[in-house]
């Protein structure tokens, strides 16, 4: 077996005060010193496991981050209030006026606006290419090119980045990847495969219930240091810092990960081989003539499958919005965005999740007014809820 990235989260010995199997939640923001000095030394971080106040570091968050570095094979982890906390504060740690990033064109959709609308007010110009088109990347650098930005499955399009590929241009350049490795926690490591920075949204697939939003950065312990330098660090001074009550709730979800990836990837090769019977336009990376399939074969940790997110075409958005309406009826799951819950979610991306995208830039990308996003869940008769899908083609007249 390749590295495992569960192992390694459950080799870590981390327990409460009193010998707790779940470490004990430090409900505190600031914290006492028997000696000036000490505080001093904390400040300057130089005073081994001491904490000095809450949005620097807490020990519920330094657990759930040690374990997310230990998941992904980094030195070190910060956790997030949000995702979006997350990816901008990596984007404005590494960029500054004058700077240039190269995107995928296919990203989240609030990291498009960022990058789009917001970054220009801070002079950070960003182009757009197919990120799986290597040839337009390279030709996109320039010599002010500090960052390439992608995500290794890409939201809504699942598109494959080819991240060692990536990681050599950057290498080549001076410049950084970073990686949103949301869609595929643990099927993928794209730091062990060269990206410098792996970025999560929390909210999906690690946690997995849906009861909250954070976010994680794991990188070099010399990445996180800059992030949370008291004088300098972005995040030290943005302050985006996760609540740990929910860090504690997180760690605990993090311990089954393992077991989800393998259903929800299990659940949608399902519904894909049951999609391709029925002749509907569909995407799924796990089918061999996906585009990106090749590739994501040889970057995965093949135990955990190909994921749980898989799209069907319908062309319009009033076919699509029809079908969902008699999929909620049904009970095949929920009419809502995000993904990774343990029920299937569905959204008509290009109306929700991706609605930030112009509308011709939609075109551009390929992506469908009809395009209906599924975050396959962990059904545990998936062939029960393909017959409900099924009948909601029908009775919808789509097949
Ligand atoms: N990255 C991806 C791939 C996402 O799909 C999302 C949200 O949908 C985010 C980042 C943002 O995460 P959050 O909502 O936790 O801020």
């Amino acid at each position: 077996m390749k590295n495992d990235p569960s192992s390694n989260i459950f080799d870590l010995r981390q327990f409460g005060e009193y010998g707790d199997v779940n470490p004990s939640v430090t409900d505190s923001a600031t914290y006492t010193f028997m000696q000036a000095k000490t505080m001093t030394d904390t400040f300057h971080g130089e005073a081994e496991g001491c904490f000095l106040y809450s949005r620097h570091w807490n020990p519920s968050n330094k657990y759930l981050s040690d374990a997310l570095a230990a998941m992904e094979g980094t030195e070190s982890g910060w956790v997030t209030g949000s995702g979006m906390s997350a990816i901008t504060n990596v984007i404005l740690q590494l960029c500054s006026s004058g700077d240039h990033i190269i995107s995928g064109m296919t990203t989240y959709g609030g990291t498009f606006a960022f990058l789009q609308n917001w970054l220009p007010r801070f002079n950070i110009e960003v182009t757009f290419v197919d990120i799986t088109n290597l040839k337009a990347v390279k030709e996109a650098v320039r010599p002010n090119t500090k960052m390439i930005y992608t995500e290794t499955m890409t939201n809504p399009l699942l598109q494959i980045s080819d991240i060692p590929a990536l990681s050599k241009i950057c290498k080549y350049n001076g410049a950084k990847l970073v990686v949103d490795n949301t869609f595929t926690p643990m099927i993928v490591a794209p730091f062990s495969l060269g990206a410098d920075v792996v970025v999560y949204s929390l909210t999906k697939f690690i946690n997995g219930k849906n009861d909250c939003v954070a976010g994680a950065i794991c990188a070099s312990a010399e990445f996180i240091n800059q992030l949370i330098d008291v004088n300098n660090g972005t995040a030290m001074l943005l302050g985006p810092v996760l609540d740990p009550y929910r860090s504690s709730s997180i760690l605990k979800n993090l311990h089954t990960l393992h077991i989800r990836m393998k259903q929800h990837s299990y659940n949608a090769m399902y519904l894909a081989t049951k999609f391709n019977e029925v002749g509907l336009k569909f995407n799924y990376p796990g089918m061999k003539d996906h585009p990106g399939h090749e590739v994501l074969t040889r970057m995965m940790n093949e135990q955990f499958g190909y994921g749980g997110l898989i799209s069907i075409d319908l062309e319009t958005s009033e076919k699509a919005n029809k079908l969902m309406e008699q999929m909620e009826l049904e009970d095949v799951g929920y009419l809502a965005v995000s993904l990774g819950y343990f029920k299937t979610l569905f959204s008509n991306s290009g109306k929700s999740t991706s609605s930030e995208v112009p509308e011709e830039i939609q075109k551009e990308m390929g992506l469908s007014n009809g395009l209906i996003r599924f975050s396959v869940g962990l059904d545990n008769n998936i062939e029960q809820t393909w017959q409900r899908i099924l009948h909601c083609l029908k009775v919808t007249e789509t097949i």
